[in-house]
């Protein structure tokens, strides 16, 4: 047998099918358990190995294939979380019976069998109990065998309060009251044969939205007493992807039925639990009405994204975690797909240019790492929860799908679930379906892609009838490292000549090549939709063609990649301040709310990076962009515009007074905001974040009591959020003081906190004040927050563009290792010097 890793679980004794007993009391917090295991002992053992963890085990028989009961003894590792069963004859190979009795608590960490307290209607406070079992944590649930590769069947029975809602991930078989006890037993049925991650148990007061059938069962929208009517939105997206998804895949829903449910505590976005779906509040729970566009969006996309994974994950699963993007990154370019079709005015592949450049901007980062890469510990796959695996992912794979054709890579797709289902994969398996349904090289181009960290510069000159196109890795930092990696890069060309244009797709595989055209090209472009996951370096006289003819060579989006990759060549140095503002200015007339994301985005940036005499004076020139835009849109909505153009009312009036301190555009948001307060119908909703955050940027303690009375009394998960964090955006040293104790006082809740304490350390008014609270709170911050969101929260530290805090922050983190998250950690820190580099570099701006 080859050398057993100790974390590993061996497999000469394999599950095949779960039954669950739980009996879970939420007032004590504790439960206890029952599971009975059908088990094959493949070779003869004395002892088996599974996952345990935060478990007492009462009991533990084993039966026999003849009927013999053996007793057998636990003992528990908890360095590997393992639990190891001795028995006292040697288990011959066959079919037993696995039984254990077991008692664990119900944690306050979001991981594991859960607590979760809220406010009910009535003002008391209510109870309830959730899971949230990937990576690893079944194990703190129930005795198992807890990798993905171990499939199997799980019968689930929860014995709850009378009056409480039990869920799991299969149908209710029957609902039996156990006399004299208030309580009830609630049978579910057989789940698919799936991983442990994906089994879930909620229990609590629940009300649920009517069903509604998609592909042919029954979807409801669940959420605490008094939001269902919040639910419709996600009703409507989850059938319709739902239905898009059986459709695209040629394969129907794998479960019996389909419930989406909102969490009042949960530390993610949501999870994928097969049949039984769970969401925090924001990413489910939505009043269409008075939600912006973009509140909508995430909606629809975090529904779709999970719905997505019922197939590309539940169905078949990655045989171990390094596969994780195998998950998540279709997951993602799923998302869109569906989101694409549902809501086409939405232009979500558009869109998904601002997720493909947050993914490019931690991607040019020396410390960033290949979308796949070995996994030893489970733990580590914790650090893969990033934007390399989701958006990098997706990025890559919608540039394939681009490449092959989007009905070739569908089949491909379909051939790979198909071949695969009810078990597990590897990503040479996708490869391997693709490769045989397009038979197209895509093993070679994507093994370029997932394996090799980073991504091209493509740098494009033009001499007579020739293009030279080359390829070179990008960094925000150059020191000359890893010159040598090269790409398989798919070029999606666009070309102006005099007799018209010319559309041409090829795959770019050496440093450098020459294409000829039959004349002389007049402008060129080389990431034409720009699904490529590269940057593109026009030379100085096709820059000038691209630049005066923009609105008519380039669409939106390509103009986004041209603004983004222009302003990240000027974050690493190859491109001037000037010449970017340049650029800037000459944006004016942009119309798409996108690119101004990009632009505002690094406004915000510049704010981080500047001094204040510095900016102060490069607002005046921002302004001259902004207060034109706003001027043609005006503050209000017009019947005729799209819900896009309504959104970037908001973004351009939201910039125009923060980013550019504009002294009228905030006298009317605080007149505007007054009305509001009147007459919530009084100001277009997707204008409302703007006044928050123009209210934030410039007000006191009158405006932080009204927005903090907000947040405690919101009616929507949305309305909530937002005057939360725009708590963290207020300057008053006292008020700072007050958000700063919020994050730990217990108002505000763990799955939140950890965010409002980024929105702290990225408010340049504030950072000093909240990065010197959070090395003195540290230690209270990783007792109280999920393990997930520390690094999350650390991101903030890219705001303290200073030498001093930068080096503090370095030494801060040589002491306070963040094991989950020593990735990230490192990516933050560079990412906080590229920009304190260019605080030295910018030292004379605009002073020459
Ligand atoms: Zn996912």
């Amino acid at each position: 047998m080859a050398e057993q890793r100790s974390y590993r679980l061996p497999t000469s004794v394999v599950p095949e099918r779960y039954e669950i007993r739980l009996t879970p009391d939420l007032t004590l917090w504790k439960f206890t358990g029952e599971v009975n295991i059908t088990v094959q002992v493949l070779q003869a053992a004395r002892a088996i190995v599974l996952n345990a963890a935060e478990l007492a085990l009462r009991s533990v028989t084993m039966r026999r294939p003849d009927g013999a009961v053996l007793h057998g003894s636990a003992q528990l590792d908890d360095e590997n979380e393992q639990v190891v069963l001795s028995f006292p004859e040697t288990l011959t190979p066959g079919a037993y019976s696995l039984q254990i009795q077991f008692a664990g608590v119900l944690n306050d960490k979001l991981h594991g069998f859960y607590r979760s307290v809220y406010k009910g209607v009535d003002g008391q406070d209510k109870p309830l109990a959730s899971t949230q079992f990937e990576s690893t944590d079944a194990r703190r649930a129930f005795p198992c065998w807890d990798e993905p590769a171990f499939k199997a069947v799980y019968q689930v029975t929860l014995v709850v309060d009378d009056k409480l809602t039990a869920i799991s991930n299969a149908r209710v078989v029957r609902e039996t009251a156990i006399l004299a006890t208030g309580k009830k037993e609630v049978v579910f049925a057989d789940t698919i044969k799936m991983s442990t991650y994906l089994v879930a148990f909620v229990v609590g007061e629940f009300e649920g939205t009517a069903p509604v059938t998609a592909d042919g069962v029954p979807l409801r929208v669940l959420a605490v007493p008094g939001k269902k009517n919040l639910g419709d939105f996600a009703a409507a997206i989850g059938k319709a992807s739902l239905e898009h998804f059986s459709h695209y895949y040629g394969i129907a829903y794998p479960g019996d039925k389909l419930d989406l449910i909102a969490i009042p505590d949960f530390a993610s976005g949501a999870m994928e639990n097969l049949g039984a779906i769970t969401f925090r509040e924001t990413a489910l729970l939505v009043d269409p009405h008075k939600a912006t566009r973009a509140e909508l969006e995430r909606v629809a996309d975090v529904v779709s994204h999970e719905n997505a994974h019922m197939w590309f994950g539940d169905l078949v699963t990655m045989q171990w975690w390094n596969g994780l993007w195998l998950n998540e990154a279709f997951a993602t370019f799923m998302e869109m797909l569906a989101v694409d079709a549902w809501k086409p005015e939405w232009r979500r592949w558009d869109s998904f240019a601002v997720s493909r450049a947050a993914a490019m901007q931690v991607d040019g980062l020396k410390s960033t790492r290949p979308i796949e890469f070995p996994v030893e510990k489970p733990a580590e796959a914790a650090g893969m929860f990033d934007v390399l695996t989701y958006e990098k992912g997706a990025s890559v794979l919608r540039m394939l799908e681009q490449y092959l054709g989007a009905d070739n890579f569908r089949d491909g797709i379909r051939l790979y679930l198909r071949r695969h289902a009810y078990a597990n994969a590897e990503t040479t398996d996708l490869w391997d379906a693709l490769e045989e349904s397009t038979k197209a090289p895509v093993r070679a181009l994507m093994d370029s892609w997932i394996f090799q960290p980073g991504y091209p510069l493509i740098s494009v000159e033009k001499s007579g009838r020739t293009i030279r196109i080359s390829q070179e890795i990008f960094r925000y930092m150059q020191d000359g490292s890893d010159s040598e990696r090269k790409w398989h890069v798919p070029l999606f060309l666009r070309v102006g000549t005099k007799s018209g244009t010319i559309e041409q797709t090829l795959l770019l595989v050496e440093r450098e090549r020459n294409i000829e055209f039959d004349q002389a090209p007049d402008w060129v472009v080389v990431n034409a939709g720009a699904h490529g996951f590269y940057r593109v370096r026009y030379s100085p006289e096709l820059l000038f063609a691209l630049r005066r003819g923009m609105m008519t060579y380039l669409t939106a989006v390509e103009r986004f990649a041209l603004v983004n990759d222009t302003w990240a060549a000027t974050l690493a140095g190859l491109v001037s301040l000037t010449e970017y503002l340049e650029l800037i200015d000459q944006m004016a007339g942009e119309t798409d709310v996108n690119v101004w994301a990009t632009m505002i985005a690094s406004f915000h940036q510049l704010h981080r990076i500047l001094d204040d005499a510095q900016y102060e004076k490069l607002a005046d020139r921002l302004k001259s962009v902004l207060a034109p835009a706003v001027a043609r849109l005006g503050w209000t909505v017009r019947s005729d515009e799209g819900e896009l153009e309504s959104q970037l009312r908001g973004d351009l009036i939201g910039a125009l007074g923060v980013v550019a301190n504009d002294r009228a555009a905030q006298d009317h948001a605080r007149v505007l905001f007054s009305e509001y307060e009147k007459n919530s119908e009084s100001v277009d909703r997707n204008v409302v974040p703007a006044l928050v955050a123009i209210l934030s940027h410039t007000g006191g303690i009158t405006e932080y009591e009204k927005f903090f009375a907000r947040f405690e009394n919101a009616r929507t998960p949305q309305e909530e959020t937002r005057y939360l964090f725009a708590l963290a955006h207020f300057s008053d040293p006292e008020l700072v003081d007050r958000t700063l104790e919020l994050t730990l006082s217990g108002a505000v809740r763990t799955q939140n906190s950890p965010y409002l304490m980024r929105g702290l350390l990225l408010n340049r008014r504030a950072r000093e004040r909240a990065w010197s609270f959070l090395k003195t709170q540290w230690n209270e911050m990783n007792r109280q927050y999920p393990d997930n969101a520390i690094p999350r929260m650390c991101e903030g530290i890219i705001g303290l563009v200073t030498p001093d805090l930068e080096t503090d922050a370095k030494d801060f983190f040589t002491t306070h290792p963040v094991k989950q998250g020593t990735k990230q950690i490192e990516q933050h820190l560079e990412r906080l010097r590229v920009s304190v580099d260019c605080q030295q570099r910018w030292r004379e701006f605009p002073r020459v």
